[in-house]
């Protein structure tokens, strides 16, 4: 072999295996049209599974004569089907001669086999030239080239469900464990305190009681939070947790919030900048968990930061931050962190669930607004929720 030939082969052979499949696709085409002439091209393919026997096009190329009929690969569907019922290469030449070239096709078409499907490529050449034995082998290089890149595709798309299955698995693992860890604590503390409280062979005094019974009452607080997390999650995640759309004024929910976490939390300083806004359309008591939450984390993840609360009104919309000074977020982790059950790796430290910003992004969604989160290593991290102010005909459960 030549080696201007070769060099032209080996070429279009690493076309297959070079980026995502379209692009794989247009380069291989591309380097084949170079010794084997077609105006457009399409690829169909019919599924193995019953009742499924319409050929769809996946894949279309217009490059000569022609070009805007790119979408619309009709022309081809006939001859597909021929070809995929028959799994042979198939030739039609236009019945009649005609003027407009683009009324004489001539159609060439390859049977194409993919791991659970049938498929055909078709090649047209409007107005000829006819195709003649020695045009073939090349078609039939481009048809194997075709169904090697396409089955990488599948091989891909295999891939990535396999990971995001992979994925989904270890989170339920994380969550099974961190759940298990989560109720045994406060049971835990809950059953030692009672059976302690019940000992016959042992008198408490007043105080030693009451304070048994107060780390019961907390504990048992505790499990409540965390199973009505639960429930919301669930809730949210199913769209089965009803939102009550009243007119609420933000700047008094916050400082109600911020009122009712710093008395929780004595060392939480809150610094609040707020310019006069609408009142809109929300959920009080949803709207309340989504900025108790943020506050809960920045005391959680950020302990000893301030926190700043912002809030404006921009065009139709009220934009809100929440701003700490703790360590940040690890940036390979932002992705996730609205996920359920995500969960930072490595805080061992800290109470969590991997729910909190789950619930806040649902319930921020179904307000119609949008959650995001910034953050820089060592600089803090900052919640931006955009909640807009025109709620017309949003007043019911979205
Ligand atoms: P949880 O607090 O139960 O782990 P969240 O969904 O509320 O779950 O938060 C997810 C993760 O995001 C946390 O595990 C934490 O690593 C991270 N995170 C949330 N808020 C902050 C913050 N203010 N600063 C640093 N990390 C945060």
């Amino acid at each position: 072999m030549a080696n201007e030939q070769l060099e032209y082969f080996t070429a279009l052979s690493n076309t297959i295996s070079k980026g995502e499949w379209k692009s794989a696709l247009d380069a291989m085409f591309v380097a084949l049209r170079k010794r084997f002439v077609f105006d457009n091209l399409a690829i169909y393919r019919v599924d193995n599974e019953p009742g499924r026997n319409l050929p769809e096009v996946i894949y279309a190329r217009a490059v000569g004569r022609g070009k805007s009929r790119e979408a619309d690969a009709s022309w081809g569907e006939n001859i597909a089907n021929q070809v995929i019922s028959s799994g042979r290469m198939m030739i039609l030449s236009p019945e009649k001669p005609s003027e407009d070239r683009i009324a004489m096709p001539y159609l060439l078409g390859l049977p194409l086999d993919f791991p659970v499907a049938k498929g055909a490529l078709v090649f047209v050449r409007f107005g000829g030239p006819p195709y003649l034995d020695e045009h073939l082998p090349m078609a039939v290089l481009g048809a194997a080239l075709g169904a090697r890149i396409l089955e990488r595709r599948q091989l891909q798309e295999q891939i990535a469900l396999f990971e995001q299955a992979r994925y989904r698995a270890q989170l339920q693992d994380d969550f099974i464990a961190t759940i298990s860890h989560d109720l045994h604590t406060p049971l835990g503390f809950i059953k030692g305190y009672a059976t302690s409280l019940l000992r016959s062979d042992t008198v408490w005094d007043a105080a030693t009681q009451r304070e048994f019974l107060t780390i019961i009452d907390e504990e048992t607080d505790h499990l409540i939070a965390l199973i009505d997390r639960l429930l919301d999650s669930s809730r949210l995640q199913t769209g089965m947790l009803a939102m009550d759309f009243q007119p609420v004024v933000l700047d008094k929910l916050i400082r109600d919030v911020v009122q009712r976490m710093s008395s929780r939390c004595p060392d939480l300083s809150v610094s609040l900048k707020m310019g006069k806004l609408p009142a809109i359309q929300a959920d009080n008591v949803r709207l309340g968990q989504v900025f108790e939450n943020l506050l809960d984390n920045a005391v959680k993840y950020a302990p000893g930061s301030p926190v700043t609360i912002r809030a404006e009104a921009r065009d139709q919309a009220i934009v809100l931050t929440f701003s700490d000074r703790g360590p940040g977020i690890p940036v390979e982790h932002l992705p996730y962190v609205f996920e359920r059950f995500y969960r930072v790796p490595g805080q061992t430290s800290q109470r969590g669930t991997g729910l909190g910003l789950f619930i806040c992004k649902q319930i921020v969604q179904a307000h119609h607004g949008q959650i995001a989160v910034e953050t820089a290593p060592g600089k803090g991290t900052t919640f931006r929720i955009e909640l807009p102010v025109s709620q017309e005909g949003k007043g019911k459960q979205p």
